[in-house]
């Protein structure tokens, strides 16, 4: 562990950079990066590309055939060997169509800045820039490498750059997740839950419902009873979440259902629940004689459960408490990327990023009073894990 001082010292030359850093957000935020519209997305890759360059960082750009390019970023500190990686994590994709900006333009207002992905996750890209440049100066040989790795497709599930950062996630000892904090006092993200859907239909056989009922089978009422007994799978003390979110069915009154489909939310906080629930889905056996079920789908992410992120956790309450900042946990009911990387069995430390509310929302903000200690958080941790 460097000098005991470090922390403070990186902390306030931080502080010293607020102005810079609110401009890059801006910079950052301006260019629009909707997930799904690949040239608004380049042209914002090449605006974080620029900003990391001029840092004298290697920046490397991967082309991606549908999405944004997504951007790798290694810095190895010249006076040192470099033993071990260390993976900074992030997406520079929003949800927000491109022209969003014009209803919501990029603003500061009473200490807030609010845009399009400022708080989900462009402020985090920020932190990191700064945090880094930081190190630089504060001239601390790094113990490892460090890659910082900015995709463009975790709006969308992730299923392009999944690939890259897993790979680079398994050359690393520890991942940190720049994703948003939660509430106002910037909690960490120290579990998630893992994230599915399923969809369950049911096939019946149609009839008319006054003149042959008995020779219907009503996949409605099918449906209905296995609803209900899917419903008692839940158990919101472990964790464990089914929703019924869509249901679709039938054609008219006087006819009896051949088919309805349910579309289901699955969250599981653990790994073992995650694989039962998966397993009693497929077990489902009709309960009316002729009706036939089709039952698809399951998890895209897995939990990201506290075991992996409690010694990282540890670490950061510790070097935060030498800043004088108290740093809470939580747990949260959605999924990020930082889900991916646990599951490899890489210890992986979630919600390091901006503090701020409203993500996916039009008063999506970031507090920026919060970025030079969030910054310095990072640096602290990327010196010492
Ligand atoms: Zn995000």
């Amino acid at each position: 562990m460097p000098d005991k001082n470090l922390p403070k010292e990186l902390l306030r030359s931080l502080k010293s950079r607020l102005p810079q850093m609110v401009a890059t957000l801006r910079r950052f935020v301006t260019a629009e990066s909707p997930s799904l519209e690949k040239a608004a997305a380049d042209r914002c890759c090449g605006i974080i590309a620029e900003a990391w360059g001029k840092q004298g960082a290697r920046v490397e750009r991967i082309t991606q055939k549908h999405r944004g390019d997504l951007l790798r970023i290694t810095h190895a500190s010249g006076k040192s060997r470099a033993s071990g990686q260390l993976l900074v994590l992030g997406h520079y994709d929003t949800v927000y169509s491109n022209g969003t900006i014009a209803r919501m333009p990029y603003r500061v207002r009473g200490g807030k800045a609010y845009g399009p992905g400022t708080f989900d996750m462009k402020a985090g890209i920020v932190q990191a820039l700064f945090a880094l440049q930081a190190l630089q100066q504060a001239e601390t040989p790094l113990r490892k490498r460090l890659v910082f790795l900015w995709t463009s497709d975790e709006e969308i599930g992730s299923e392009a750059s999944r690939k890259f950062f897993e790979a680079e996630a398994r050359r690393s000892d520890a991942v940190f997740v720049l994703e948003p904090s939660f509430g106002p006092r910037g909690l960490l993200k120290t579990a998630r839950k893992g994230v599915g859907e399923a969809e369950l239909i049911v096939h019946g056989r149609a009839s008319h419902a006054g003149l042959a009922p008995q020779e219907g089978i009503n996949a409605i009422h099918e449906l209905a009873r296995q609803l209900t007994r899917i419903e008692k799978w839940s158990d919101f003390r472990r964790g464990v979440t089914v929703n019924a979110g869509i249901i679709e069915g039938g054609t008219r009154a006087n006819v009896i259902p051949e088919r309805a489909r349910a579309v289901l939310d699955l969250r599981a906080l653990r790994v073992s629940d995650m694989r039962s629930l998966e397993e009693r889905l497929h077990e489902l056996r009709p309960l009316q004689s002729g009706a036939r079920l089709e039952i698809t789908g399951g998890f895209d992410r897995p939990p990201l459960e506290s075991k992996m992120s409690a010694a990282l956790f540890e670490r950061a309450r510790v070097l935060a408490k030498q800043m004088n900042l108290a740093l809470g946990e939580c747990t949260v009911g959605g999924g990020s990327d930082g889900n991916f990387t646990a599951a490899l069995g890489i210890p992986t430390l979630d919600g390091l990023g901006a503090v701020g509310d409203g993500a996916h929302s039009t008063h999506e903000h970031v507090l920026t009073n919060t970025m030079p200690a969030r910054a310095a958080l990072l640096a602290t941790l990327l010196l010492t894990v």
